[in-house]
């Protein structure tokens, strides 16, 4: 391979500037952004400190106070005009994706065309913010629920979905009637101020068609965890919605419940599949590579964890390996390439010590070792796929990078306990061609992730859907369905329209 001599912080340069961002913005401040397809710099931000982060968030509280007067179907009109800038931009910015965080450019497309359609749905829900009518027991009343905006949203993302969890939190925000502040990861803010130039496009061509918008509706903080920290301690932001690390939110979420605000908290997961005698094991084989080894094992719902039925076993395992051995690992800006590096050289790190505690746990590992790219800050590895004798050490752990355990199993319930018995809950999937193996996975007593799936992986969800899981995971849920409700407040109206006074359960109390 030819890593080496690619120069992408030109590249970089170029697309930041096709996508609106002022090369001041990435050029002299302390905050090193390398590329993981390289190892090199391609970047240097400057970051916000506290004080300005907390002068932000006042400022954008100042406009959800303008925005919440905003009509709902209008507010939707600027969402539609970032779906646009989004479509024109596209290429760029899927490319701009592939570059920071190394992910395969069908996947760095994948990933902006996630937040059009997020874009899309967003549009639609602005004129379907339905609240219920619900019957009284007193005449001549009525009850009914709206939702009304709830403040300033803070959203606190990873490294994985650099950009895409963003729109899933802030196009719903936003036709909600709320203003929102984003801290990006460390690893990846220049796809943030990418997003952020194409927000402010669209805010500009908004207001020039006639549109009424506030400054500071959409804020980027840039920075680690100090001034995530701010969000997460602001009394001005009712709403933090954190995705990143189990660790993350275990610190996020009591310092949220401490002062009573919302939260969303999308963490680790550690997804599994079950493989069963009625499998079709071609489909399988596709869908568990593409789980397993697709964004070099770097997504919350990678598949991690492989039941295998005992009769099928052989006929599977075999496959996979050959899969995992002949797998194009390499440069991801490269057409062809179908697993691109880790992020950094810790997560190699962490790779390799999982693989060494799988091995002294009984388990043989086929792959998994780095491949050579000429470059010594770049981390490209081959998929490991580990057959374990059971579902111990590292097996119940979320390690951030391309491992897949291999289990057999002989009986179903077991397996299903088996499946559940992990502290994470995230997503699942089945493989099956039997109807009440299928149907008994996706009901109440199978699979406890907020995501089951049948004959496809467990990765790779659409925008429609309520996206989350629960357990370790947090139990946030974000994306689509009713999702949108926890990006408002509730409130219940009583309206009475007659001469009296009925009070509710018969209660009595007549003054003169
Ligand atoms: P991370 O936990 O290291 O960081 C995530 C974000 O949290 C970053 O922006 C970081 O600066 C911030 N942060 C960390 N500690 C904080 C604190 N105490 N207060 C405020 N902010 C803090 O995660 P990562 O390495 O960027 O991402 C990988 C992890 O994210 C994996 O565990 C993956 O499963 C998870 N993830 C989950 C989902 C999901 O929807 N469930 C989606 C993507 C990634």
């Amino acid at each position: 391979m030819t890593i080496a001599v690619l120069d992408l912080a030109t590249e970089t340069a170029k697309l930041l500037a096709e996508l609106g961002v002022d090369a001041s913005r990435y050029h002299g401040g302390t905050l090193s952004v390398t590329s993981p397809v390289t190892g090199k710099e391609i970047g240097k931000l400057r970051e916000h400190s506290v004080s300005e982060t907390k002068a932000a968030i006042e400022a954008a509280h100042r406009a959800f106070l303008e925005w919440r007067a905003v009509p709902a179907p209008k507010r939707g009109e600027l969402v539609r005009l970032l779906g646009e800038e989004l479509r024109a931009s596209k290429a760029a910015l899927g490319r701009l994706v592939s570059i920071e965080v190394g992910k395969i450019t069908s996947e760095g497309l994948g990933e902006v065309q996630e937040m059009i359609d997020i874009c899309d749905f967003a549009v639609g829900l602005s004129r379907q913010l339905y609240g219920l009518t619900i019957a009284t027991e007193r005449s001549e009343h009525r009850m009914m629920e709206s939702w009304h905006p709830l403040g300033v949203i803070g959203i606190i993302s990873a490294f994985n979905f650099p950009v895409a969890v963003w729109s899933w939190n802030a196009a719903l925000a936003m036709v909600c009637g709320n203003s929102t502040v984003w801290k990006p990861s460390e690893k990846t803010p220049l796809t943030a101020l990418a997003v952020q130039a194409l927000f402010e496009k669209a805010l500009k061509r908004f207001v020039a068609e006639g549109g009424t918008a506030p400054a500071n509706l959409s804020t980027l903080i840039i920075g680690g965890r100090e001034v995530g920290e701010v969000l997460v301690d602001h009394p001005k932001i009712p709403l933090v919605s954190a995705t990143g690390s189990t660790a993350m939110g275990r610190a996020v979420g009591p310092r949220l419940s401490q002062r009573f605000a919302r939260a969303i908290l999308e963490l680790g997961g550690n997804n599994a599949a079950i493989v069963c005698p009625s499998a079709d094991l071609d489909l399988t084989l596709r869908g568990v590579a593409f789980s397993a080894m697709g964004t070099a094992g770097q997504r919350c719902t990678t598949l991690r964890r492989l039941f295998v039925h005992e009769s099928v076993y052989d006929q599977l395992v075999p496959r996979l390996q050959k899969a995992y051995g002949s797998v194009t690992i390499g440069n991801p800006l490269e057409t062809g390439t179908l697993v691109g590096p880790l992020i950094d050289g810790q997560a190699f790190k962490n790779m390799q010590a999982a693989l060494g505690e799988a091995k002294s746990a009984g388990g043989t590992v086929t792959g998994g070792d780095r491949v050579e790219t000429g470059s010594t800050e770049a981390f490209y590895v081959r998929p490991a796929l580990v057959e374990m004798p059971d579902q111990t050490g590292p097996v119940e752990h979320e390690t951030f990078a391309p491992i897949l355990y291999v289990m057999k199993y002989s009986d179903f319930d077991e397996v299903l306990a088996l499946h559940n018995a992990v502290p994470q809950g995230l997503s699942s999937s089945i493989f099956t061609n039997d109807m009440r193996e299928a149907e008994t996975f996706v009901s109440a007593r199978g699979s406890d992730c907020g995501i089951a799936n049948v004959n496809l992986g467990p990765s790779g969800a659409e925008i429609g859907g309520a996206f989350g899981g629960e357990k370790e995971t947090g139990g946030g849920r974000e994306s689509g369905s009713d999702a949108w409700k926890a990006y408002m407040r509730r409130s219940t109206n009583t309206i009475n329209y007659g001469r009296t006074l009925p009070l509710a359960q018969g209660v009595k109390f007549d003054v003169e």
